[in-house]
């Protein structure tokens, strides 16, 4: 099953994508997180991309379109894979419908998560991670069962992103619906498109998705 998760950023996309690769065994594609790993590795990607995802901007095309080729083509990527955060652009997305034809791949679901602009600014302001499983948390809405230890592999050590601050977030947002929202009209062409309401609590949305990707799994079965 090939998968795209598609809403703002603060829409829930990775606490979503993680508990799709545990339920369908398919590789998860995040290419901010395969950006954030460029930028600590100090790599020309990381660095070319760095000022760019500070300031809330979009990295350019061509670096996004080749790095994410490389990702699925990928051993892992066999059973199929969920995308996070790609594609972001139309150029994006009709490099991705290329790279899955040559590939003899199809697309067969992407999932938006709706959600209220007003709610993103403090669902991002308040998330933090893992620092060693990436397990994703939130000040109020996911905090650790056990205040400061991590429900998943029991860190202590816990991350915030530095694009994650109020001002960084209202340019991401403002990159989301001139960039990114243009894609929506590509794929709801091809008929494989659907809408989750993002604001519903963790669980229910997880259900949403779940019904949906249980669907065409057993269409496709
Ligand atoms: P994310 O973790 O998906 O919120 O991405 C963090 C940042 O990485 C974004 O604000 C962009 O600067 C950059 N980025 C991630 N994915 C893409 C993409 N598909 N195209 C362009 N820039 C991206």
């Amino acid at each position: 099953m090939n998968i795209i998760l598609l809403g703002p950023p603060g829409a829930g996309k990775g606490t979503q994508a993680k508990q799709i690769q545990d339920r369908y065994g398919i590789a998860q594609i995040a290419t901010g997180d395969m950006l954030r790993a460029e930028v600590a590795a100090g790599t020309e990607i990381g660095r070319r991309a760095k000022s760019i995802m500070e300031s809330g901007g979009l990295v350019p095309d061509e670096i996004i379109i080749s790095m994410l080729g490389n990702r699925i083509s990928q051993p892992d990527c066999a059973r199929g894979f969920l995308l996070d955060g790609f594609p972001r652009t139309v150029p994006q997305a009709e490099a991705l419908d290329k790279l899955l034809a040559e590939q003899g791949l199809k697309l067969d679901a992407v999932i938006a998560l709706k959600v209220d602009d007003a709610a993103l600014v403090d669902r991002i302001s308040g998330r933090y991670t893992c620092a060693t499983c990436g397990a994703p948390y939130h000040d109020t809405a996911k905090r650790p069962k056990v205040p400061g230890v991590c429900d998943e592999c029991g860190s202590t050590e816990f991350i915030r992103r530095p694009d994650d601050n109020r001002e960084t977030v209202m340019a991401r947002l403002e990159a989301y619906y001139r960039q990114t929202a243009p894609i929506i009209p590509h794929y709801s062409a091809q008929g494989r498109f659907y809408e989750v309401d993002g604001m519903a609590n963790i669980g229910e949305v997880t259900g949403q998705v779940e019904a949906i990707l249980d669907r065409i799994n057993n269409r496709s079965a």
